[in-house]
């Protein structure tokens, strides 16, 4: 088969974005020849653009998924590759840069309306010809495309949050990375090892009060609208590494990534206030319960969720729009560790 034909039905097999990632680099080192070929991811953070490789492949190593724990520490600004900033601030098909030891940077931004939050950035020792650079756009064009698709039905259509197939991934993820990290693979240094220590990922189940209420009195239009609300309210509170599931119906679980209990507390804590104090059109106050805990990787996804739950169904029989967290509650002797979720939700009104 023709090897671009062969790299189009490989990048279009897949159904997660880092296998997608993975083929869209190999896809182009090979078909440029390159000397390596990296995907950029592009952020904001405290209003400047940073830049952090996603994954990476050259003619010394084989195509991989770089990991990064903490995106404030492992990007850099934007500033550093001047071709690249003004690009990204033109809305340019591409830039190129030649450094002194002529080896010459080709960039890629792959444009969804006028936002670019990936680049593919390929590097070689001899210029790009039009026909390489044309063959590479193609080849951007049908990933760009592809990944709107994952996108998509990876979300829940009310809300745009990803949703309950999506979360059952990303713990299932989240539980393995956590594993590795306590085997002692976090990266040197003993100051990061100290703070990784302390820095654990976090579940909260969110659920909202008293919400069959809103729909029988408004009705299931208004019910809706308080969703979305909500759910954009979930965005705006926590951090752009954290991720938001809608669940179900009226619930939603948030994956908090690397913090501490404190820090967790604080920000699920901000979430609920902010919740409390917005005003809903027509419908005036409404209220969340959040039940949290720590993703361990010595239990199973269904274990933590329980946990979660548990920690949950406490805040609803315990005056509702609280936030509890299940160690402390079970440190404190108010839940016993071997009810089960099943039981728990038997004895809730
Ligand atoms: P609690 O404080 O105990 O959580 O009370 P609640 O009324 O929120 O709990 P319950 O689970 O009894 O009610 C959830 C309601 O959510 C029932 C269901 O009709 C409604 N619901 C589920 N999905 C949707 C949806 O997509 N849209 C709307 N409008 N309502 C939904
Ligand atoms: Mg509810
Ligand atoms: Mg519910």
């Amino acid at each position: 088969m023709d090897p671009l034909l062969k790299h189009m039905v490989d990048l279009t097999t897949h159904r997660d974005h880092s296998m997608l990632d993975l083929s869209v680099i190999s896809a182009v080192q090979e078909l440029a020849c390159a000397l390596r070929t990296r995907l950029l991811s592009i952020y904001l953070l405290r209003d400047q653009i940073y830049v952090m490789p996603k994954a990476s492949i050259s003619q010394l190593q084989p195509a991989q998924i770089e990991e990064h724990l903490d995106p404030s520490q492992d990007g850099e600004p934007i500033t550093n590759y001047p071709a690249l900033a003004h690009c990204i601030q033109h809305n340019l098909a591409n830039a190129e840069h030649m450094a002194e030891d002529g080896l010459r940077t080709l960039w890629l931004p792959i444009w969804i309306k006028d936002k670019a939050n990936v680049c593919l950035e390929i590097t070689n020792p001899t210029p790009y010809t039009s026909q390489t650079t044309q063959i590479i756009s193609g080849v951007v064009s049908v990933y760009r495309n592809f990944q709107n698709l994952l996108d998509y039905s990876e979300r829940d259509a009310l809300t745009g949050l990803l949703n309950r197939k999506t979360f059952d991934d990303q713990l299932a993820k989240m539980i393995a990375s956590t594993g590795e990290q306590e085997n002692g693979s976090a990266p040197d240094g003993e100051e990061r090892r100290q703070r990784h220590k302390e820095e654990k990922h976090w579940l909260a189940v969110v659920d909202v009060d008293h919400f069959k209420r809103v729909n029988d009195q408004f009705g299931h239009l208004y019910g809706d609208e308080v969703l979305i609300l909500v759910a954009n309210l979930l965005q705006s509170s926590f951090r752009s590494n954290d991720r938001v599931f809608r669940f179900g119906g009226e619930e939603f679980v948030v994956l908090l990534r690397s913090t501490t209990y404190d820090n967790a507390r604080k920000i699920i804590e901000r979430f609920r206030q902010n919740v409390e104090s917005h005003a809903f059109p027509q419908i005036g106050q409404i209220t969340v319960s959040v039940g949290f805990v720590a993703v361990s990787p010595y239990e199973s996804p269904v274990v933590i969720l329980g946990h979660a739950d548990q920690a949950l169904y406490y805040a609803k029989t315990h005056g509702r729009n609280l936030v509890c967290h299940y160690d402390e509650l079970v440190r404190e002797g108010e839940l016993a560790t071997s009810a089960s979720n099943d039981t728990a939700e038997f004895f809730f009104d």
